[in-house]
């Protein structure tokens, strides 16, 4: 049983403790999905998760909206990480794809949340592009005005959900300025002419992956969110918010990967005794339950300020996100090494968290760019 002491921090209402309570039996009784066909995975889950009730917390409901609670976005994503990546992952999509509807969508558009948030509809969140990654204010795919919508030409690239999803928001180059004051953010519907899947990506934590290919694809001007030139600020904003949601699922894998430890510790036998009684294994584990308990302190110090109205959280986001990564990624090999061959062993849960834990280090911003986030925060005075 994880240690849920973190519950009775002052971050937290009586409402967050249940949320946190329901969810941990449900993912008891449906985690791990089974892994071997990601697709259907994904599309089950999400079903499995709006049937639930769960995904009305991943966007607000249009007929009575009210802000995203990122504390309970965050415990539940570091809930659902502690027993499958996937479920975590698509419960967090919903969130993602979601997110610029939920916080600039008129009211046509936040009729979509209906759907995703009863797991009728699945969410995409499509900014990477093959030549910009890190550098999204050099998006290329154009989104041309044309008549009484626009066309859009281009690709994008590494979009988790990309072939199963029902729609895409879509960043484009609408040009009213050079760089990111010239961009504008779309909802398109999957199933629109000019669409395609251009590959599929595979990785080493299997997730619906997709490069996607828009050919002349019309959408009427209704399909944009928010104004000509919104869309770097859209961007920015969702990332803002479910940043910290990505920290609260790499502190998810940290947390299982101690628990793991301690258990392995105590029941593995060595010279005699437990392994748990050598110093070296006590300091690791010391040291793991630090990191834990400090990106907790990150990732919901962060939810917490948003939550209690903060308009932005940029410096308090990258700092959990870059701790609660980088942490979870060591937390997890010293997690490895004390499983001594098993830790390696195909299949084994801490060889799992050791690959899931990976790309959380490169998306929604890469280590280093939080890092620049965080410097540039600092030194403005923000
Ligand atoms: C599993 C997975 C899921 C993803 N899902 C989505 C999705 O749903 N939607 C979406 O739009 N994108 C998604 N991405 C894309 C992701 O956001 C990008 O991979 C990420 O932004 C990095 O871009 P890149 O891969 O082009 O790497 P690059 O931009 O080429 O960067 C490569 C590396 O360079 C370093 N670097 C970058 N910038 C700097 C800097 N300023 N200073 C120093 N070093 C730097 C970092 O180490 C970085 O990892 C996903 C990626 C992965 C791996």
């Amino acid at each position: 049983m994880a240690d849920t002491s973190f519950l009775n921090w002052p971050f937290f209402d009586d409402r967050h403790r249940a949320v946190a309570k329901g969810i941990e039996e449900w993912a008891m009784a449906n985690l791990p999905a089974d892994h071997d066909d990601v697709d259907s995975a994904c599309r089950d889950l999400v079903k499995q998760l709006g049937g639930d009730g769960w995904l009305k917390h991943s966007a607000p409901d249009p007929d009575a909206p009210s802000p995203l609670d990122v504390r309970t976005l965050c415990l539940i994503r570091e809930t659902l990480a502690r027993h499958d990546a996937l479920g975590d992952f698509a419960f967090a999509m919903q969130g993602l794809g979601a997110g610029p509807i939920s916080l600039f969508g008129n009211t046509q558009q936040r009729d979509w949340l209906k759907r995703t948030r009863s797991g009728a509809a699945i969410a995409a969140f499509a900014l990477t592009e093959p030549k910009s990654g890190s550098d999204v204010a050099n998006i290329e795919l154009t989104a041309q005005h044309y008549g009484t919508g626009y066309v859009l030409d281009g690709e994008k690239t590494w979009i988790s959900n990309g072939g199963i999803a029902d729609f895409y928001i879509v960043f484009g180059r609408t040009g009213e300025a050079p760089g990111a004051k010239g961009l504008s953010a779309f909802l398109v519907p999957a199933k629109v002419p000019g669409f395609s899947i251009a590959e599929r990506l595979e990785t080493i934590s299997p997730h619906p992956l997709a490069r996607l290919k828009f050919e002349r694809v019309c959408v009427p001007a209704t399909a944009m969110i928010g104004a000509p030139g919104d869309g770097f600020k859209i961007a920015m904003a969702t990332l803002d918010i479910f940043r910290s949601t990505v920290a609260a699922a790499a502190l998810g894998f940290a947390r299982r990967a101690l628990d793991e430890t301690i258990k392995r510790a105590r029941s593995r036998e060595l010279f005699g005794g437990p392994l748990a009684d050598l110093q070296m294994v006590q300091a690791s584990i010391a040291e793991m339950a630090v990191d834990v308990d400090a990106a907790a302190l990150l990732v919901y110090r962060a939810a917490w300020t948003k939550d209690n109205g903060a308009a932005r959280v940029t410096r308090e986001a990258a700092m959990a996100k870059l701790f609660a990564t980088e942490r979870a990624q060591k937390v997890i090999d010293k997690a490895v090494q004390i499983h001594g061959g098993d830790g390696v062993r195909h299949g084994h849960i801490v060889e799992r968290l050791y690959r899931d834990i990976r790309a959380l280090r490169i998306y929604e911003g890469a280590s280093e760019v939080q890092k620049i986030v965080i410097a540039r925060q600092m030194l403005s005075g923000a």
